[in-house]
């Protein structure tokens, strides 16, 4: 705490900043009973607030009714307390607390809230039940964890805001209360008393607004924005999340990144997170999903992919034919020198189940040959080609996914995951950072028979549109250890592009109008060119913090249900209140 605080009546100190120098002074702090010992004759308090622990004891003899009433304290009792600050013994200084070379001798304790026995203890991160915690999520606050990364989330977004307004941005609010903003989610619509039977929809991003401030002339915005998406809950995913959302004008991919590395690479300094200072690699998406399958790819271990096509020109093993044969790939990895028994490798399979693939192919490379289901299809040749593209030798486990192309890229990389948690093969304390560029522009959507966009339907196409498939975009995802933590673009600004990406996209001329004549309607009274990105905030902060889900970095997030334990919402409504919004017949 940089400041003290303002002397009054319930103290003028914090706990956690009595230290030496304060001996033999006169002090007044106030706070949660942390813990209570009873020594003898001596009442032994540890007294918390944010800044940290302080000891206070209680003699018997020099302020007997202080004593008297702090045998009756218990755990999260709120007191304020005056007393003298004094050396403690040598012997018993405790050199794990800031505060542990002193103690107060209480002469006045002030009772100020009394506390029932809390549902689980503030003093330990002892396993609790997530859901208990949130419900009483103003006891889970004061656990220490919670207080460091509440903490560290808040210095984050500062030191992310002074680098923006450093750079001349500025800091603007959009709505919350407006129409859907395509980013590829449900929507969360809030219903409309004053035109009963129409929604507002909740942003799942700023997206639209932040174009529409460049084209009104403010040149570099940010804001810290809270975005709305209806998708199911996972350990890294809240249906409202934040992002650090920033748009800038007259700029071209490179200073959208450099600007970004300025802003992330401070953090990344002053919360002491080890990774290598900016400029961070650039991997194109082609790149990345040759080497790791996912245009997120965890660099910090090997386990490459490989392309087995070549070596299997000609196969008679109907999986692989069948796969090369209807224009997909068959690719694998070499998990290396292991031992698997039969149970694990099932899981694996079911592993590369869950993410699509028909099956997975497994196989021991031996001396002669393999140890695999499969080493009865395969010629000898083929084996020996398949070892030699996987760099195999004697006792390498090498795991093979045949199917079209997304399909084994999204298997092999949570295989790849898995093999390295499994065999701990990511080094300890490693950090890597790089951007994904090059995405493309479009991709086919073979349910819905019709192109999607990459990215987003604003997102600035680096080509004749004429050829959707070969397209890129200047799009880039800044990825770290494996993981998403922000993306952008560089955008349309020209009315005509707009409207052929979306007849591309299958929007018509009159839909693009209903849903987005007011982005339409901008863009033709001179756009500038523009392009910007949003960082995820709580992913950020998780990463930073070492913990393990968003949950923990959020002061009151939903549960992984998607509700929320401590005001019980969502929750049904009155008849009245469905009436008056039009959601019920009058
Ligand atoms: N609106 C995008 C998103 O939320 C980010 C961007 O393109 O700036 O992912």
């Amino acid at each position: 705490m940089k400041h003290a605080p303002r002397p009054n009546g319930y103290r003028d100190a914090w706990c956690g900043q009595l230290t030496a120098d304060r001996a033999d002074t006169e002090a007044s702090v106030a706070g949660w009973v942390h813990r209570r010992r009873d020594h003898g004759g001596l009442i032994f308090i540890d007294l918390r607030d944010r800044s940290g622990i302080v000891q206070l004891v209680f003699h018997p003899e020099n302020a007997p009714e202080a004593h008297e009433r702090a045998h009756a304290l218990r755990a999260e009792d709120v007191i304020s307390v005056t007393g003298r600050v004094t050396r403690r013994d040598p012997k018993n200084v405790n050199p794990n607390l800031a505060t542990g070379e002193i103690e107060l001798a209480a002469s006045r304790l002030e009772i100020l809230a009394d506390a029932e026995t809390p549902p689980f203890p503030v003093d330990n991160g002892s396993d609790v039940d997530e859901i208990i915690r949130l419900r009483h999520r103003s006891l889970d606050l004061r656990r220490a964890e919670l207080q460091r990364t509440i903490a560290m989330r808040h210095r984050i977004v500062a030191t992310m805001r002074e680098i923006l307004n450093d750079r001349d941005f500025l800091e603007i609010e959009t709505p919350y209360l407006t129409r859907s903003t395509p980013e590829g989610a449900r929507d969360y619509l809030v219903p409309a008393r004053i035109q009963p039977g129409s929604f507002y929809a909740l942003p799942q991003s700023p997206q639209l607004f932040k174009q529409l401030l460049m084209i009104g002339g403010m040149e570099r915005y940010y804001q810290v924005a809270r975005c709305f998406r209806d998708e199911d809950t996972r350990a890294d995913r809240q249906p409202e999340f934040t992002q650090l959302d920033v748009e800038m004008a007259f700029v071209e991919q490179d200073d959208v990144i450099d600007c970004m590395e300025a802003v992330m690479g401070a953090v990344f300094e002053r919360e002491g997170y080890a990774v290598a200072p900016p400029p961070w690699p650039r991997m194109t998406f082609a790149e990345a999903v040759s080497r790791y399958g996912i245009d997120r790819p965890d660099t910090r271990f090997g386990l490459e992919l490989h392309d087995l096509a070549d070596a299997l020109s000609g196969t008679e093993f109907k999986v692989f034919a069948d796969a090369l044969g209807s224009g997909g790939v068959v690719r694998g990895i070499n998990a290396g020198p292991r031992e698997l028994p039969r149970s694990d490798l099932e899981a694996l399979t079911e592993l590369a189940k869950q993410h699509g693939a028909k099956g997975l192919v497994w196989a021991f490379v031996q001396e002669e040959g393999w140890r695999s289901p499969i080493a009865k299809f395969l010629a000898e040749p083929e084996m020996a080609a398949i070892n030699a593209k996987l760099d195999a030798t004697p006792g390498d486990l090498l795991l093979i996914v045949a199917d079209e192309l997304t399909t084994v890229g999204q298997a092999l990389s949570a295989l790849r995951l898995e093999v390295a948690r499994r065999f701990d093969l990511i080094p300890a304390g490693r950090h890597d950072i790089l951007w994904v560029v090059d995405f493309p522009a479009f991709f086919w959507d073979a349910d819905a028979q019709r192109w999607d966009a990459a990215h987003h339907p604003f997102t600035s196409p680096s080509g004749d549109l004429g050829d959707p498939a070969n397209l890129t975009s200047e799009a880039y995802d800044l990825v770290l250890d494996g993981a998403e933590i922000g993306g952008g673009s560089i955008r349309i600004n020209r009315i005509e592009v707009q409207q052929r990406v979306f007849e591309l996209l299958g929007i018509g001329p009159e839909e693009a109008q209903g849903r987005f004549g007011f982005l339409l309607d901008a863009l033709r009274y001179g756009a500038p060119p523009h392009g910007g990105i949003a960082m995820g905030v709580d992913r950020i902060v998780t990463a930073l913090a070492g913990v393990e889900s968003i949950r923990d970095t959020i002061a009151f997030p939903k549960a992984a249900s998607g509700a929320d334990p401590l005001t019980g919402a969502p929750a049904p409504v009155d008849a009245s209140q469905m009436r008056e919004l039009g959601l019920r017949p009058a």
